[in-house]
């Protein structure tokens, strides 16, 4: 393990290994195959990037998305590691070259896409060289229940059968356990070890607030918050993402847009500016985003409910991957409660399918309405439970929720609904509690009925937070054909009847963030640090450039953060730094000490 040690000091700059980290290297330098569980940012890539080293042979490494591969592969070069992709993006002279020097031995790494990698011909290719290891990231992609399945993904058990000698190594984002368990059936790995890290992504800050407008909302919080900052905006239909987008340019913020309707070339196109330019909003739907691993994401804001708690942690978790604090940000109203079951109820799915989606997202409402730590809600729905009841960095913690006596409300709420004939939405019937004549109540004659005006002390925003509240808790329904009209259930009863009683959250005042803005700790003070960060930025961003690669590629946000705080002035100093490896230190030093002599 020291050789694994000194290679993650000399060839990464890292001083040292992250939770399982170790575990795992020495499981598969020692030919043993495992399933690695490990959230977003937990450093997953240096599992096999090091045995990699370690072991005779090139890596093979699958991996789903090609227009990815290929930054990865530039951040392996970046530090000397000899590493090549092969893929379709090739020409086929190209490829070909890459096969030569395969054969030749000249690569550590090679990323393949899985369709590539199952061909006769690369297969045949493989026998006749020594093999470290075999990497299949993103495993969660052989999973047919999961959004991002990948039909190619479930014949990969070829690799065992054809090769049972070479270790293999499969690793996921993806906590539940039904995935899980997919993962080693079709893989093929009863007997590999499994290795669950915790979930926790401490460095984010949850946040789930009540959706009145939510592109101004979206506008104040990265305003406040986040002036400047890269991060990803996810909107549920096309259309939306291509309004947002615009939306935020009129404002004068650098937004792109991202969707399964554009071309090819304007997807890519955003991608690669969302990656190698600094400062960038991405808004997308969730199309986009899997492999990202762009480690200064600041901010995930969900302008609409996510279906899942698994695609909702999945996508906030692309925040903060470098560890620096990040912000997951949501907006939510009942309209989104009203779309998603909708959605439910008209796809044309199984009974079986619509159960299983239908319990996701009873629980991911659950989490939006909690008034205890959503983060420790969040652990919990992946089976890891802790001691603490606060974790301090939710809205939850930091702004504690009320709770009030609603059951009252919630009564004249069911009652209205039950006297206009169960064939109205939440606007219609806010309009009726509130006692406002409009077309609609005087065209139904409902400032006849008994509920009408019954509600005036309410404002219309608290009535909407509570009819949005006791459809998640599920007191009503919506009409199955869909147009929005609310119904009573069984569990009704029982509130009306005065029965059992409900307790509501009281909503936070609107467009208060919790806290300060947590990022301030990477900015340096003083006018001299100040000064310094700016040169290393702007030096940062020149180099990135000559070399073609993103801004991170060349150092991390959290590095040059470091150079300024301990402002090393020669070579030994420098190798002490986080993210400076051998290979940087030969390329970079000099201008880095350069640039710090003034400091
Ligand atoms: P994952 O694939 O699990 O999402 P990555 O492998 O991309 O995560 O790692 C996330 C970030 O953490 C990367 O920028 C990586 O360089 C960094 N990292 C990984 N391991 C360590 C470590 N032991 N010390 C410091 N930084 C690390
Ligand atoms: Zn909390």
């Amino acid at each position: 393990m020291s050789k694994a040690l000194n290679i993650l000091k000399e060839v990464f700059g890292y001083p040292a290994f992250r939770g399982q980290q170790a575990e795992v290297i020495a499981h598969l330098g020692d030919g043993g195959d495992c399933l690695v569980l490990m959230p977003t940012g937990g450093g997953k890539s240096l599992c096999y990037q090091i045995p990699a080293l370690l072991r005779d042979g090139v890596a093979i490494v699958v991996s789903p998305l090609i227009a990815l591969m290929q930054n990865q592969v530039a951040a392996l070069n970046e530090i000397g590691v000899r590493a090549a992709v092969l893929n379709s993006s090739l020409s086929q002279q190209d490829a070909a070259q890459v096969e030569q020097k395969l054969l030749a031995g000249e690569y550590d790494l090679l990323y393949v896409a899985p369709e590539r990698l199952l061909t006769a011909r690369f297969l045949n290719l493989v026998t006749r060289i020594p093999v470290a290891l075999f990497a299949i990231d993103e495993a969660h992609c052989v999973s047919q229940w999961g959004h991002d399945f990948r039909p190619e993904y479930s014949q990969l058990s070829v690799l065992h059968e054809r090769f049972p000698k070479v270790p293999r190594i499969a690793l996921t984002a993806t906590a539940d356990m039904v995935t899980r368990k997919e993962i080693v059936e079709r893989l093929g790995l009863d007997v590999a070890k499994v290795f669950v890290s915790s979930f926790d992504r401490p460095n984010i800050r949850y946040q789930i607030i009540d959706k009145t407008n939510s592109r101004s909302q979206l506008l104040v919080f990265i305003q406040a918050e986040h002036p400047g900052d890269a991060g990803i905006v996810y909107c549920l239909s096309r259309k939306k993402v291509e309004e947002t987008a615009a939306w935020l340019v009129d404002h004068g913020m650098r937004a792109v847009a991202y969707h399964a309707g554009m071309s090819m070339q304007e997807r890519s196109q955003n991608q690669e500016k969302f990656l190698r330019e600094e400062g960038i909003i991405m808004v997308a739907t969730i199309a986009f985003g899997m492999g990202i691993d762009k480690p200064d994401v600041r901010f995930v804001a969900h302008l609409d409910l996510p279906k899942s708690i698994e695609g909702y942690y999945q996508e906030t978790g692309r925040a903060g991957r470098d560890g620096q604090a990040a912000n997951a940000w949501m907006v939510y109203g009942l309209g989104d409660v009203i779309q998603q079951r909708r959605m439910i109820e008209e796809s044309q799915a199984q009974l079986k399918f619509k159960q299983v989606a239908t319990q996701k997202l009873e629980a991911m409402l659950s989490l939006c309405e909690t008034t205890t730590c959503r983060r420790i809600r969040l652990l919990s729905y992946f089976g890891e439970t802790t001691d603490t009841v606060s974790c301090r960095n939710c809205d939850v913690c930091l702004n504690p929720p009320q709770v009030w006596d609603a059951t009252v409300e919630v009564q004249k709420a069911l009652s209205c609904v039950y006297r206009t004939g169960q064939n109205f939405g939440a606007g219609h019937l806010i309009d009726v509690l509130r006692g406002n004549l409009t077309e609609r109540v005087k065209q139904w004659h409902h400032d006849r009925i008994s509920t009408f005006g019954i509600g005036k002390d309410l404002p219309e925003r608290t009535w909407r937070a509570v009819f949005r509240q006791i459809v998640a808790l599920g007191l009503l329904t919506t009409d199955s054909e869909g147009h929005g009209a609310l119904q009573l259930v069984e569990a009704s009863r029982a509130v009306l009847k005065g029965q059992e009683s409900v307790y509501l959250r009281l909503q936070a005042k609107p467009e208060r963030s919790p806290g300060k803005r947590q990022t301030d700790d990477l900015v340096p003070l003083d006018s001299t640090e100040r000064y310094l960060w700016e040169q290393l930025r702007s030096w940062r961003a020149k180099t990135a450039k000559e070399h073609g690669v993103p801004a991170y590629v060349i150092f991390h946000d959290a590095t040059l953060h470091e150079l300024v705080r301990l402002c090393p002035k020669t070579e030994d100093e420098l190798r002490l730094v986080t993210g400076i490896g051998a290979r940087k230190l030969d390329k970079y030093g000099n201008h880095l000490i350069e640039i710090l002599r003034g400091c």
